[in-house]
């Protein structure tokens, strides 16, 4: 007989593995279905290991310059396989803690790809797990004790959190070897000298800084006319302008149109202003975004609608069909790990019936964590006006700043937006040392509808990096004390 779940998640990724958790707390009988690894991208390919690798860049680039601190280092150097091996070991350590916490919550977790064989019409949703005449899967981390393999599954609730992949382009086909997705960029074999990045999203820009702080001759081509294009253009501008300082090429309003193979690497056509150029790099990253994993679960098969690549839902992660739900990168942007979280929460408490809020997606926060950081929330200066508003604009310099001097950061900026009539705070745009810590006081502050008045009330501590969010506040009002 199969085994029967109140709810069953396919994919361990953080929208998979938090949902399970709050199942679980709620007194569901919950199961896991993950093919590969516990903690999906975010913790095995995408958020942590690539901060990790940015940390070795940052205390890198410190031992560097250490004589702008009165110290001397001796030139430092690096084995890039010791600086790989760290980073898959916080990966392999955040992937076991997240086995435990399954453990602990009593949820049990099934290996293998799963499929969804039979939904609606009333009775449970059948999920079938791997394919019996194959050998089962492998995972890639060891495999938590007393799991679950092959098989069906009953579950009263489903919810498809499968994630995305990377977006390939016609022609740009990653080979594994010199074209690369973030896969192979994140654990090199060796330091290429010469690298291009398609693509200065957030994945891009990341790969970018890391390479280039490490010593890769860097260029980055971007289709659109500002690199980092969901941020605010000035804070874009002055993180390319940083970018540059630190000898990264950046081409923007740039297609590469042709990508071929050389004898020792990659050789790019690039279109640019009505004139071709040739690029010649050793690897090539493409980072041109990326695309859901919808496929293989059979959801067009019960009936489960899909747009685009991405599984359409309400606010609370149904689908069309009952007892199926979609959370995460699989049910559309902002694909960023914490909104699959508590899309995972809100999904599994309206399940239990009890009033759960919807996800504000005007108030998720995105970060970058290139050097310099970047954290932005809400509206950019931009979309304000498109969207008919009468703003008012604060912005203050990190040179203004004195523990940023104290740092030897001056460069950066924060940048506020404010609803003119009512004093709302519409946006928050930072560039500079830190910020990705920074950007929840105004998340904060807009989650609990604060007043532009309650801002520069407020106390900030001193010497601190934050004192440039209250300067940001008091400049959008013609207060401004250290500018
Ligand atoms: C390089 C990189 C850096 C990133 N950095 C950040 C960051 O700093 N901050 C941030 O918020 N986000 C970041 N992201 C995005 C983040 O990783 C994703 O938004 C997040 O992982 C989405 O979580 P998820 O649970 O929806 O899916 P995923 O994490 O993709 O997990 C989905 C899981 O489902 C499994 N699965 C898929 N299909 C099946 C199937 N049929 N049967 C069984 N299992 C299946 C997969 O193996 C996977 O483990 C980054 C992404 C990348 C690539």
């Amino acid at each position: 007989m199969a085994d029967t779940y109140d709810i069953l998640i396919i994919g361990g990724g953080p929208g998979g593995y938090v949902a399970a958790i709050r199942a679980a707390q709620l007194g569901f009988k919950t199961a896991v279905v993950e093919r590969e690894h516990m903690g999906g991208i975010c913790l095995n390919w995408g958020c942590i290991p690539t901060k990790a690798l940015l940390r070795s860049a940052e205390v890198f680039h410190y031992a560097e310059h250490g004589g702008d601190y009165g110290l001397e280092i001796a030139r430092p150097s690096f084995q890039m396989e010791a600086v790989v091996k760290r980073s898959r070991g916080v990966s392999a350590q955040l992937n076991g803690g997240v086995a435990m916490l399954m453990k602990k919550n009593k949820i049990d977790i099934i290996w293998g790809e799963a499929k969804l064989t039979k939904a609606g019409k009333g009775g449970p949703v059948e999920v079938s797990v791997g394919d019996p005449s194959k050998p089962p899967v492998q995972p890639q981390n060891p495999v938590p004790k007393g799991v679950l393999g092959h098989g069906t599954y009953k579950a009263k609730h489903v919810i498809v959190a499968t994630g995305a992949r990377p977006r390939v382009l016609p022609g740009i086909e990653p080979d594994g070897d010199r074209i690369w997705t973030y896969f192979e960029a994140m654990k090199p074999a060796a330091m290429p000298k010469s690298l291009i990045v398609m693509g200065s999203g957030a994945i891009g820009i990341e790969f970018a800084s890391f390479y280039r702080t490490m010593g890769a001759e860097v260029t980055v081509v971007e289709l659109l006319p500002q690199i980092l294009p969901v941020e605010d253009a000035e804070i874009a501008a002055t993180a390319r302008k940083q970018f540059e300082k630190q000898g990264m090429k950046i081409l923007v309003d740039a297609k590469a149109a042709k990508v071929s193979k050389s004898a020792d690497g990659v050789e790019v056509t690039i279109e640019q202003g009505g004139k071709t150029q040739v690029l010649n790099a050793e690897r090539l990253i493409s980072a041109v975004g990326v695309q859901g994993n919808t496929e293989g679960l059979n959801l067009e098969g019960v009936g489960v609608a899909v747009e685009r690549g991405l599984v359409k839902i309400d606010a609370f992660g149904r689908t069309n069909v009952e007892g199926v739900y979609a959370i995460g990168d699989v049910a559309g942007a902002p694909m960023l790990a914490h909104k699959a979280e508590h899309e995972g929460t809100i999904c599994v408490e309206a399940i239990k019936g009890l009033d759960a809020h919807p996800l504000k997606k005007t108030q998720i926060p995105g970060c970058t964590y290139c050097q310099p950081q970047i954290a932005s929330v809400g509206l950019t200066e931009a979309k304000a006006k498109e969207a008919g508003r009468e703003i008012k604009v604060g912005r203050f310099r990190f040179i203004g700043n004195g523990k940023a001097i104290a740092l030897g950061e001056p460069e950066g900026m924060v940048k506020t937006v404010f609803d003119a009539k009512t004093g709302e705070l519409l946006g928050a745009h930072i560039v500079g040392a830190e910020v990705t810590e920074l950007i929840q006081g105004f998340v904060i502050a807009m989650g609990l509808e604060t007043t532009e008045e309650e801002l520069m009330h407020t106390v900030f501590p001193h010497p601190t990096l934050s004192e440039t969010m209250h300067e940001s506040v008091l400049d959008a009002y013609g207060k401004v004390i250290h500018m």
